[in-house]
């Protein structure tokens, strides 16, 4: 033994962690409709007077354009639109955050992540296409501001939206994987991300790309066919079960007694694998020669 063991003894729990260092994992999430039930876009529409249908009607008709990375049609009216960009402030942006419903068990989802896996460590960050004050307002006191991404806007005195400084929607996210790669110096293959809609799929073939794991939250028709799995559940800790199954090994027993254990009961467990599929009558080609010949 050295002179400088002799007289530094080590905590026990730095002991144990030097000898199995914990396996460190970034855990990304999308916000809207992963880790809430609506879209922000709509609450914050709602307070600024303006109707569902309006935003609707907007929103669906940017999104048709392809002018804006998909998820990023709200960043775009915000800061184009007249009827939006002359009535939202920042104080909207934060009190909208407040009346976005969240789905529940965020707090334990990140509790478990952080500190409750056996040998494992993940980063929770979030990275949403919303503005940034919306989320960070969402999940104050849940997740730490500087854990969240967000589409970023700078106001001028007046607190009216001058430009847009940047957009975290589709190719925008994988931007910033990459940099949280970078800044926590974590290999490709220790990122999970979790999301539900069309902007997740440039991040999520990405991550796959590159040997990380991906999770869907919904059954859309892009994204379900892109993760390499799908858990559908109204509780946020749901995303859990795969994460501990693929990443870290567990079998299904080990999954519910780490959930009784806090308390929480999986009360139901289907595990379905669905394909989708349209059929339609065949038409034989002289039937469609003979149609063409009527059209001419
Ligand atoms: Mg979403």
């Amino acid at each position: 033994m050295n002179l400088y063991q002799q007289n530094h003894q080590p905590e026990p729990e730095i002991m144990i962690e030097k000898i199995h260092p914990k396996k460190r994992y970034i855990f990304a999430s999308d916000f809207d409709q992963t880790l809430s039930f609506n879209d922000s876009g709509y609450v914050l529409a709602e307070l600024l007077g303006i109707s569902e249908a309006e935003f609707e009607r907007k929103a669906t008709g940017m999104a048709k354009l392809n002018l804006v990375q998909q998820g990023g049609e709200l960043a775009y009216l915000l800061l184009h639109d007249p009827e939006f960009r002359s009535k939202v402030r920042p104080e909207h942006l934060y009190k909208a955050g407040k009346q976005v419903r969240l789905k529940p068990n965020i707090d334990l989802l990140y509790s478990f992540l952080s500190e409750e896996v056996e040998g494992y460590h993940f980063d929770f960050y979030v990275i949403s296409a919303g503005p940034v004050e919306v989320i960070r307002s969402a999940l104050e006191g849940v997740i730490p501001a500087d854990h969240i991404y967000g589409t970023e806007f700078e106001y001028n005195k007046h607190g009216e939206i001058e430009r847009i400084l940047q957009v975290t929607a589709g190719y925008g996210k994988v931007a910033v994987i990459d940099q949280l790669l970078e800044n926590l110096r974590t290999g490709p293959d220790r990122i999970v991300y979790v999301g539900d809609g069309s902007s997740d799929i440039h991040v999520m073939l990405h991550v796959n790309r590159r040997d990380g794991f991906t999770i869907a939250v919904s059954e859309n028709k892009y994204l379900a066919p892109i993760a390499k799995r799908s858990v559908i559940s109204d509780s946020a800790l749901a995303i859990l079960v795969p994460i501990l199954e693929e990443v870290v090994g567990w079998d299904s027993h080990s999954i519910r007694n780490l959930f009784e254990a806090k308390g929480l009961l999986i009360q139901q467990w289907d595990k379905v694998q669905t394909d989708v599929l349209t059929i339609v009558p065949s038409v034989a080609p002289s039937e469609e020669r003979a149609d063409a010949a009527i059209a001419d």
